[in-house]
């Protein structure tokens, strides 16, 4: 592929795959950037030879300036560099992978600049949804899922006819870690335990929010953005192989789905090259192997944060972002050992009770709600 790329949020999980596959493809690499891990940014700029990056960390940017002083490869710092490494003129798509809605002022500055977009980044959409896709919508922009059930429905709707026709939307989800269990035996379990996700291998923040299923409720607000559906048209369906991505209904009750091993490398890789397909080294799925796939309902009295943040876009405004801006806080607080397990759906359900919201938002707007949102969370820890 003749396309240049940057990656926001390069040495995560998501960034340091995304690599992978547009070196696969041959694509050329603009900038990229992290917040703090200058060893694996300076590794990941000599290798990939991007003209710039920028870290978000002030001492770790100075490091990589020194480290990099043999190379012509530039060095910003702080959320400025990286919001200049979002608008580059090189590149054409700009694939985010932060984690958390710190994501969304480079996202914002990546739209303006009329760059493609692949985001992994859902918070993002969660936290400023409206203000995101108007925005995309004003500058033209394809926001393309690389979320694996989001490039599932992506995928499944190719080639569909009429918005109107597309029904409902059956949203996978593996269970996590903590499927079955019951609210008593979840309420000492360990970060360790939580880390521990059945299917994927992902950043600590997604895994534990996984664990705790909120991963799925921020997974729905996601596609009602994303998708342009009612919250009450998704149904989320519990399926532990993950081999399902996710699936749309048709208004013929036709059913059409994506399947593949659980390997981001394919949505990134469809995010990058879509329209179009190419080979890809991930490994084939093969049926029989599995020999047979389950579904069932979520227990949404156990793990009640996929019916908060239910609510929170029923409700709009900005009850998905204080819902957001509580979980990234008390998830946190959890991989910390601050709080125990349960605690976090609970500071989320209380910071949705108790932070205002507005319809009609702006960006200032946004991050207000998120701090007080996390200062909720901070005051009610006991
Ligand atoms: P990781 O924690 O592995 O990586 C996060 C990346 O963001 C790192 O490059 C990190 O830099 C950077 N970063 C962290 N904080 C900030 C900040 N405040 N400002 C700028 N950059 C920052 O996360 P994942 O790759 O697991 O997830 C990234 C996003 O993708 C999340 O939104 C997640 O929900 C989504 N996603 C992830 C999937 C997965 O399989 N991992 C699957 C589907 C979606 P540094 O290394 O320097 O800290
Ligand atoms: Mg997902």
């Amino acid at each position: 592929m003749t396309q240049t790329l940057s990656i926001l949020g390069s040495t995560g999980s998501i960034g340091t795959q995304s690599l992978d596959v547009a070196e696969k493809l041959g694509m050329k690499i603009a900038c990229l950037t992290a917040h703090s891990n200058d060893r694996l940014l300076e590794e990941q700029a000599r290798k990939y030879k991007p003209h710039t990056v920028a870290l978000v960390d002030e001492d770790a940017a100075k490091r990589l300036k020194i480290a990099l002083q043999d190379t012509s490869i530039r060095v910003l710092s702080g959320m400025e560099g990286v919001c200049v490494c979002a608008a580059d003129k090189d590149s054409d798509t700009v694939l985010t992978s932060v984690v958390g809605m710190a994501g969304l002022r480079p996202t914002l500055c990546a739209i303006e600049a009329k760059k493609k977009i692949a985001l992994a980044n859902k918070e993002t959409l969660v936290a400023g949804g409206a203000l995101v896709t108007k925005k995309a919508k004003e500058h033209g922009v394809e926001i393309l899922p690389v979320d694996s059930e989001h490039s599932a429905i992506f995928q499944s709707l190719q080639g569909m006819h009429r918005k109107e026709e597309l029904k409902s939307i059956f949203l996978t989800a593996s269970g996590g870690p903590f499927f079955g269990k019951t609210r008593e035996e979840l309420a000492d379990v360990t970060l360790a335990q939580a880390l521990k996700h059945p299917n994927w291998s992902m950043g600590a923040k997604i895994t534990v929010d996984s664990a705790t299923m909120m991963n799925k409720g921020l997974e729905l607000i996601e596609a009602v953005w994303l998708f342009g559906v009612r919250p009450s048209q998704i149904e989320v369906v519990v399926h532990r192989e993950s081999v399902v991505h996710s699936a749309v209904e048709f208004v013929d009750n036709s059913v059409i789905a994506q399947l593949g091993v659980p390997d981001m490398r394919i949505p990134i890789q469809y995010a990058l090259t879509w329209p179009a397909r190419y080979p890809s080294p991930v490994q084939k799925l093969s049926l029989p192997d599995y020999g047979k796939l389950t579904f069932s309902k979520p227990d949404e009295d156990t793990f009640r944060c996929i019916a908060l943040c239910r609510g929170a876009i029923e409700r709009g405004g900005l009850y998905p972002c204080i819902a957001n801006g509580a979980n990234e806080e008390a998830n946190a607080l959890f991989r910390g050992g601050k709080i125990g397990f349960l605690d976090i759906a609970d500071l989320v359900a209380g910071a949705l009770e108790s932070v205002p919201s507005k319809e009609n938002y702006t960006i200032d707007d946004v991050f207000d709600a998120d701090g007080a949102a996390r200062a909720y969370v901070r005051e009610h820890i006991s």
